[in-house]
């Protein structure tokens, strides 16, 4: 059962097209990695899935639920929209954690948020944040900064910031959760702790899209891998057919690159 249908999804900025027919689906579960080189749309194709940015053209269909139809006006307004992001977790380059916050209420912040629309919020107040707080250290816990709670972003690597945005991305239980290229903005003694991480959510079956420049990590983590170039979806298939056995030149051309 596909948890994404992505259908003809189009955008663009100005007179520039940066996504054409964008055309996919993801099964529960399952890793898709999104390769491509740099300017080809792969950060606006997962800016469009979050919502950051709002797709021209075409739909976006979650546990067959279309969450957004270009051509329907209700699906496209700002209120509905902000609902609908909750399907998705995103986890951004430079990590964009708040500064000022400690790790676990990195963590935390928004499921406190969230909590406060509860109806028994005023009632219950203490023992929901308490179990909101137990859910923030489970979660640091399975990304292995148990020791680093009480500690601020700025005290802790980059490696371990990214690892607090994965937790913070998972504190919302999205249906998928994209990566925008995790390890780009690492130095490469750092970017192994984050691949792990994520290698682990995959064992897990998380549903997962990653953009990634890792070439590597997305043959050896993903179930499917997109190429893209130009704006459209140039090949897609197993890492097996599109690593292994590419059928377009330009994949081919891609993939010369990294060998
Ligand atoms: P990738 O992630 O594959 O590097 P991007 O999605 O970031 O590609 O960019 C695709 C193209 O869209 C590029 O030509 C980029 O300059 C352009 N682009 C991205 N965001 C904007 C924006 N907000 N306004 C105008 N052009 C943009």
């Amino acid at each position: 059962m596909p948890v994404l249908e992505v259908k003809d999804i189009e955008k663009s900025f100005g007179t520039l097209q940066v996504l054409k027919k964008i055309d996919f689906s993801l099964e529960k579960g399952e890793t898709l990695a999104i390769i491509g080189s740099s300017g080809s749309g792969k950060t606006t194709l997962l800016r469009c899935l979050n919502f950051l940015e709002r797709p021209d053209r075409g739909k976006i269909i979650v546990n067959h639920e279309v969450i957004f139809d270009a051509a329907d006006p209700v699906t496209r307004r700002d209120s509905e929209l902000r609902k609908k992001r909750l399907h998705f977790g995103l986890v951004f380059q430079n990590f964009n954690l708040f500064p000022q916050y400690t790790v676990l209420k990195n963590v935390t912040l928004a499921l406190e948020l969230l909590a406060r629309e509860r109806p028994d919020y005023k009632q219950r107040k203490k023992a929901i944040l308490e179990e909101i707080r137990e859910k923030g250290r489970n979660l640091l816990a399975q990304v292995g900064l148990s020791d680093k709670l009480d500690y601020y972003p700025h005290m802790i690597s980059g490696g371990q910031q990214q690892r607090v945005a994965i937790a913070r991305a998972l504190a919302l239980e999205p249906d998928i959760l994209c990566f925008d290229e995790p390890t780009s903005a690492l130095d490469p003694e750092l970017t192994g702790e984050v691949l792990k991480v994520i290698r682990n959510l995959a064992e897990r079956h998380t549903t997962m899209i990653i953009v990634t420049h890792e070439m590597d990590f997305a043959r050896d983590v993903a179930d499917r891998v997109i190429f893209m170039d130009g704006g459209v979806i140039v090949e897609q298939g197993s890492p097996e057919e599109v690593f292994g056995n590419p059928r377009e030149e330009r994949t081919k051309q891609f993939l010369a690159r990294y060998k």
